[in-house]
């Protein structure tokens, strides 16, 4: 297993401070890795910084080579590093090689969106002038990611940054660093060049701070959370380096009187158990029509009472452990003061004990009688619970899903094509599911409005990120 900073193509332990990877399941020490601040930051955009010239000399299609054999690596060492992703993150091994095929996806798009980077020709005022408009690679970027999906967060900003003809230099989450350094071998052994790639664990403020303080960094990609996002965007202000933020969510779930239950049922398992519920896009409220209320309650516990939790690695389950302690302490306290102030629950509340395991993991859990004041309706969960409003009318439950500050996905099942235009319309969100639980793919932009920040990653706009505009007016001379 990899436990050194990736800097210049060098595997470097830097001889300093390290910090300890914990599996959540089970709370065995998994390695040690660098505790990295300025000083491997500045060594890492120096290697980002010469590697530059040359990889965007390079061209469009040998870039997407490499990093389509990166892909393909990927891909070929699922099953290795889907069991270091469960054993650092926690997620079912299913899970984790979802999320390998998830991110090598991101890769593979990627490659083929930098091989169609168009410039435009606009025609000028007068005749002996020609205005041409370039597409130019930013330059050295930053990323910095979360722990939730720690290598399809990765590749999501690597792949079309590497494509557009950047470097980059990376910081995973701290609580899942592992994968990450694994997904740097392969991309030394995929033939990305020194410097091209680096990555670097340690101090999130220290590292930040390098970032943004350094002009050279023309950019930094961050998903996380609206608290950190807002502190990286005053920061950013010194250098006016360019930010993609992808933050929290709180994303409704609509089930119209309409809905085929048995879908909605589905989309709810796939939205909200997945990854046990800590995603930026698990629903996180549940708004449920007066008339079919009770029916999906009675379907989801059936379904729900049929989901194993347990260790990540062992075969046949569905629900692992939450990543840590704090993540537990704030799930326990939402169902508490939801219960507290009146909301009734249908199934789980508590962790559930496992033998010679720790007590991180929680039982999927149902709650009625849910009012928005509640603050598991005001604050992302991020865990395995499922928190039911009802509503009446049409307009009650959009506006209900739209009483947030967040913005990021929403989802609603109807069978009614009018519904669907007009609620898709008026959901105040980047992503919207319809009769759709799992709508996060490769070619799709992913991203958010209002506190869930701004930019887009996926499909052929997230290359607009990594890009910048060059307008070259140009006048003849004879
Ligand atoms: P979460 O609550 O999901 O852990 P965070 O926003 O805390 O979300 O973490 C996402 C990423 O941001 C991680 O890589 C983490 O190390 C980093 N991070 C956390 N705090 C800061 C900070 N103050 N400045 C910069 N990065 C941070």
């Amino acid at each position: 297993m990899q436990t050194a900073n990736l800097i210049n193509g060098q595997w470097t332990h830097g001889g300093g401070d390290t910090f300890g990877v914990i599996n959540p399941a089970d709370d065995q020490l998994l390695a040690e890795v660098p505790m990295s601040g300025r000083q491997e930051t500045l060594a890492a955009i120096d290697a980002a910084s010469e590697a530059l010239a040359p990889w965007q000399e390079r061209t469009a299609r040998d870039r997407a080579d490499v990093l389509h054999e990166l892909s393909r690596l990927l891909l070929e060492q699922a099953p290795r590093i889907g069991r270091i992703l469960t054993m650092e993150q926690g997620k079912p091994m299913a899970e984790s090689l979802g999320e390998i095929g998830y991110a090598a996806s991101f890769l593979d798009w990627a490659a083929e969106e930098g091989c169609r980077i168009y410039g435009d020709t606009i025609p000028a005022s007068s005749n002996n002038k020609r205005i041409l408009v370039l597409k130019q690679p930013v330059g050295v970027t930053g990323a910095i990611t979360p722990w939730n999906f720690p290598v399809a967060m990765i590749t999501r900003k690597l792949g079309p940054a590497l494509a557009a003809g950047c470097t980059q230099v990376i910081k995973p989450a701290e609580d899942t660093p592992l994968s990450a350094l694994a997904l740097g071998e392969l991309a030394c052994e995929a033939g990305v060049p020194p410097g091209v790639i680096n990555i670097i664990t340690g101090d999130p403020v220290a590292i930040s701070d390098a970032m943004l303080g350094d002009p050279r960094l023309r950019k930094l990609s961050f998903t996380g959370s609206t608290e950190v996002g807002r502190i990286l965007m005053q920061k950013a202000s010194t250098n006016l380096t360019r930010l993609s933020l992808e933050l929290g969510g709180h994303a409704p779930l609509i089930v119209f009187d309409d809905a085929d239950l048995d879908i909605a049922v589905a989309g709810t398992l796939a939205c909200k158990f997945r990854n046990m519920g800590q995603t930026c896009i698990s629903a996180n409220r549940f708004i449920v029509h007066d008339s079919i209320h009770d029916a999906f309650i009675q379907k989801l516990q059936d379904s729900v009472s049929a989901l194993v939790v347990g260790n990540g690695l062992h075969e046949g389950v569905h629900v692992g452990p939450l990543i840590n302690d704090p993540a537990i302490e704030k799930v326990q306290q939402h169902v508490d003061t939801a219960v507290a102030s009146g909301a009734t629950l249908v199934c789980g509340g508590s962790t559930t004990p496992i033998e010679s395991m720790s007590d991180r993991f929680y039982q999927p859990t149902i709650l009625m009688d849910v009012t928005p004041e509640m603050l598991i309706c005001q604050e992302e969960t991020f865990g395995p619970i499922v928190p039911v409003v009802r509503f009446t009318e049409d307009d009650e439950a959009v506006r209900l899903a739209n009483a947030t500050p967040y913005g990021l996905a929403a989802y609603f099942f109807t069978n009614d094509a009018s519904r669907v235009i007009r609620v898709s319309e008026a959901l105040e969100y980047g992503i919207v599911g319809v009769n759709d639980g799992a709508p996060s793919t490769a070619q799709a932009p992913f991203g958010g409005v209002k506190h869930s920040g701004y930019g887009r990653e996926g499909g052929r706009y997230v290359m607009d990120e990594y890009l910048e505009t060059k307008y070259v007016s140009w006048q003849f001379t004879d």
